[in-house]
């Protein structure tokens, strides 16, 4: 059946006959085999034998130096007893075939080697747990004794023994079956997801960067709303990220109602998917309203209204992403900045905007203001298909002033030329409050166009600032 993908295959080959010379039973299998049937483009690839996988991984490096005249580092992990090497763009992982069981008091389990049905037992789902004969006998057959294939064309998610097993076992699969389901566009069995349901609690024991690596690529799927709804259906999403699910629901009073922040976070983290494969504008979409929740009042005036969410939400960013365990330094800042500025542009559609308000924008924006007009546009969400082509409308003529601002005074990276080193040096001062105070007026004179942001102007400007503090210059 595979025959052909071995044979025109040189990494395949290679495998096959370093496998047959040593005697060693050996297939492809998991990911890479799924992945070739669905004819998604692949770079790793899973190899399984009944015997020591860092035996052959080794075996199989000494025929590239044969062949190529180079031999590629193994790695190995010899308490997991598995091994890999890379060999041109290829990753491949070696594992001798295992079975395993597991006691309910203990979260390791016990690891015997085992038969090549052993091992497509213990994996996670059935179109994970095919296998590719690279032996003699039955070189390029497709071993599936869970229906895999058939899982394949029905676009079905489910585990290969009973889900209660499989999950509870190793929790993390629930996370995985969910990811799975929304890379490929596939649905969750009904057994399998009731049972992630039964065994949600159990998610618990998995580390937090393994939780967040399976969140991640759910973020990177398209549409990422889908995962999130397995998430939240599943209430796996309760567990591992409440401060989400706290968006979900609206609330009626005197007539007057909002509307659902978590339905509508996920529709902006479409609309954003569909603009940007950039995972961290993706989360500054999923975290743009998280305040939304803590800054909920009503009132009789005007009914529901989240004051400060934005900057509440800037707030709340830094600790969010240090229990995810997400990189705290520019990503964070970059997600921060957007979940602070989101309502910016926006509000600049009302009024009749000034050159003042968009100039502020650009400055406080810099680089980041292209991502910013990205989650802005995708914030305008509503059932009512021609209000939103009007607002977008309105928008395009915010985005074309700013371009013409932008073309203008190049504000991105608007540097003033008042700098707090300068002023300290020509009023003789140590770093204090004046000088913030000098700094800043001189600055915002320039982004409300008083003055160009040129030296002799805004040297003069600063003169009359400094002034008003009683300050004058050591010499003149
Ligand atoms: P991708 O590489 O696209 O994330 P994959 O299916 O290759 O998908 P890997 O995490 O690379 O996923 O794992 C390779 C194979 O190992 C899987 O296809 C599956 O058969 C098995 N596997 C991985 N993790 C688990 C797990 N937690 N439980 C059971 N089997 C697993
Ligand atoms: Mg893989």
């Amino acid at each position: 059946m595979f025959l052909d993908l071995i044979q025109q295959s040189e990494i395949c080959t290679l495998l096959a006959e370093t496998a047959q010379k040593m005697g060693l039973e050996t297939y492809l299998v998991g990911g890479f085999v799924r992945d070739q049937l669905l004819k998604r483009p692949s770079k790793d690839i899973d190899v399984v034998c009944v015997g020591s996988g860092i035996a052959l991984a080794e075996q199989v490096a000494e025929t590239i130096a044969q062949r190529k005249g180079y031999k590629p580092q193994v790695a190995f992990f010899k308490n997991f007893g598995t091994a890999s090497l890379v060999f041109g763009d290829w990753q491949v992982e070696f594992v001798g075939a295992r079975k395993e069981s597991y006691s309910r008091e203990s979260r390791n389990p016990i690891v015997e080697n085992g038969t090549l049905e052993d091992d497509q037992k213990r994996r996670d789902f059935t179109i994970n747990a095919l296998a590719i004969s690279l032996n003699k006998h039955n070189l390029g057959a497709l071993l599936d004794p869970f229906e895999g294939v058939q899982d394949l064309k029905r676009k079905i998610i489910r585990t290969p023994l009973e889900p209660d097993i499989t999950f509870s076992d190793d929790p993390l699969r629930m996370m995985r079956a969910v990811r799975f389901a929304s890379q490929l566009g596939f649905d969750i069995e009904a057994d399998t997801f009731e049972a992630i349901k039964r065994n949600k609690e159990r998610i618990s024991i998995i580390s937090q960067e393994r939780i967040t690596d399976e969140l991640n690529k759910i973020i990177r799927s398209n549409p990422p709303s889908y995962g999130f709804k397995l998430l939240f259906y599943a209430e796996l999403l309760h567990i591992i990220f409440p401060e989400m699910v706290a968006l979900q629901g609206t609330e009626m009073k005197e007539g007057k109602g909002h509307k659902d922040n978590f339905f509508h976070t996920l529709q902006v983290l479409d609309n954003v998917a569909e603009v940007s494969q950039d995972l961290w504008l993706r989360w500054a979409a999923i975290l743009h309203d998280i305040a939304k929740p803590a800054t909920k009042r009503f009132s009789e005036k005007v009914g529901w209204t989240f004051h400060g969410h934005e900057e509440k939400g800037a707030k709340m960013t830094p600790q969010i992403f240090r229990k995810f365990r997400l990189p705290m330094g520019e990503e964070m800042r970059f997600v921060q900045k957007l979940v602070r500025l989101h309502l910016r542009p926006i509000a600049l559609v009302k009024e009749t905007i000034t050159d003042s308000a968009l100039r502020r924008l650009l400055f406080d924006a810099g680089d980041d203001i292209d991502s910013l007009m990205k989650l802005c546009k995708a914030d305008i969400t509503s059932k009512n298909y021609a209000k939103v082509q009007k607002h977008l409308q309105n928008f395009a003529k915010v985005e074309q002033k700013l371009i013409d601002i932008e073309e203008r005074d190049q504000l991105r990276n608007f540097q003033p030329v008042i700098t707090g080193e300068l002023i300290m040096e020509v009023f003789g001062l140590s770093p204090s409050k004046e000088v913030g105070i000098i700094k800043t007026a001189v600055r915002e004179a320039i982004l409300d166009n008083i003055l160009n942001n040129e030296l002799e102007p805004a040297y003069a400007y600063m003169l009359a600032e400094a002034k008003k503090l009683g300050l004058e210059p050591l010499q003149k």
